[in-house]
């Protein structure tokens, strides 16, 4: 069949292979631990569920506005004028269906092709196969020490004139690294005084440990938000638990805005009005869910740091943020060859523990673990790694609370 080029160069998943086979193991009864999860399993907040249930109940489910409802819209004036120090005007926001959509929106509108976006390793595995999508090219920008945190020289030796935007993504899916406000700083200055659109995903900006604060980009901008050219994407997946409401956002100068509400307009119309209720909702109600989300994670991350200590192998930068965070298991990857989707499917196989390759994110031979799931969870999905990957457990020794494991070696 003769299909388009450019669609069947867009990567298959491997996480998406890998969450088929676990769902199928699950199925047949067995014990799998999912360490590879991006949602945690707390409820929507009820402000949320009662304003889209409100919806619901009224029958009045119609399009709305292409660039989202003006209450939602309003909602995230505010939010941006508390998180990001600037007041927004209605004409600089547009509602999508998720953070990724804003972003698919914002780089079908300002890319040509052959235009360059810079990308941070290691990053999000959806920016490289997006930027491609739209015939643009997608620069990897990789760290010369080997560490999560790019430097402002290395980040520089990758501009070219064909450089359009620089997505920075802090704190970091997959490595929870938060960048330094030295870094961001850096960065936007350099972006404006070049003409590079620095886009900020932001979209687990409030998942911060340690005392840690967000580095807002904002902050360095010199320019107004109509001639700035840092370009904010956010929305209420992550930090409220709600990413089967698929609703995100983009603040960014009126005409960037202008032209993205028209390609939203010919592609999905308009985000569910069902769903925007439920956004307004989060975002209206009490914040304190978010707080409770931040400090389950916390201890958690706490947790997972801290088993993964036990493991002589592993090596972690420990998270400052988000749900994710991306031990170097090299030191077990030569039977591998240092294969990171080898090393995840030996773990599913061997010990029913599903992990991300480190591959998806440009770096090989890590793998993204995800704490968002329960402390018991952790502790079990770590101490079986650790066990699959000692060559001297044997298979079919297995005590402890691992017990029931043995029953499918
Ligand atoms: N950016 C990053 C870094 C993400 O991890 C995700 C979701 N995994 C998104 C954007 C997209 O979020 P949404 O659910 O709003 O589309």
């Amino acid at each position: 069949m003769n299909l388009s080029k450019l669609a069947r160069d867009i990567a298959p998943s491997p996480t998406l292979a890998l969450n088929e086979e676990a769902r199928v193991l699950r199925e047949k009864g067995e014990a799998v631990i999912h360490l590879g999860a991006g949602e945690p399993k707390n409820k929507a907040p009820i402000a949320a569920i009662l304003s889209s249930a409100a919806k619901l109940t009224a029958g009045d489910i119609k399009y709305t506005p292409t660039e989202g409802t003006p209450s939602l819209r309003k909602a995230i004036i505010r939010y941006t004028e508390e998180n990001y120090d600037r007041l927004a005007a209605p004409e600089n926001i547009l509602v999508s269906s998720g953070a990724k959509q804003s972003l698919y929106n914002l780089l079908y509108t300002l890319l040509n092709p052959q235009d360059e976006v810079l990308i941070l390793t290691p990053y999000w595995v959806s920016y490289p196969e997006m930027v491609k999508m739209l015939y643009g090219v997608p620069v990897i920008v990789q760290n010369e020490d080997g560490t999560f945190h790019p430097r402002f020289e290395d980040v520089k030796r990758y501009v070219t004139s064909y450089t359009k935007a620089i997505i920075v993504n802090s704190p970091n899916n997959p490595s929870g690294a938060v960048y330094s406000e030295e870094l961001i700083g850096q960065l936007v200055e350099f972006c404006e005084a070049k003409g590079i659109f620095f886009i900020s995903d932001d979209i687990y900006h409030k998942l911060i440990f340690d005392g840690k604060r967000w580095p807002n980009p904002y902050k360095y901008s010199k320019e107004t938000l109509e001639n700035t050219h840092v370009i904010a994407l956010n929305g209420v997946s992550k930090l409220y638990g709600m990413t089967g409401f698929r609703v995100g956002w983009c603040v960014a100068p009126k005409k960037i805005i202008e032209v993205m509400t028209n390609v939203q307009s010919q592609t999905t119309t308009t985000t569910s009005v069902v769903q925007q209720a439920a956004a307004e909702g989060a975002l209206t109600g009490v914040q304190s869910v978010i707080e409770s989300l931040r400090l389950m994670l916390e201890n958690n991350r706490n947790v997972m740091v801290n088993e993964l200590k036990g493991m002589s192998g592993a090596h972690l930068t420990p998270p400052n943020g988000t749900y994710y965070c991306l031990p170097d298991f090299r030191a077990y990857g030569a039977p591998f060859g240092n294969d990171s989707v080898k090393m995840c499917k030996f773990l599913l196989d061997k010990a029913r523990v599903v992990t991300v390759p480190g591959r998806e994110f440009g770096v090989e031979g890590h793998l993204r673990l995800s704490y968002c799931g329960t402390i018991k969870e952790i502790k079990q999905g770590v101490e079986r790694i650790k066990w699959a990957f000692d060559p001297t457990s044997p298979n079919e020794i297995f005590i402890g609370e691992r017990k029931h494991v043995r029953d499918w070696l």
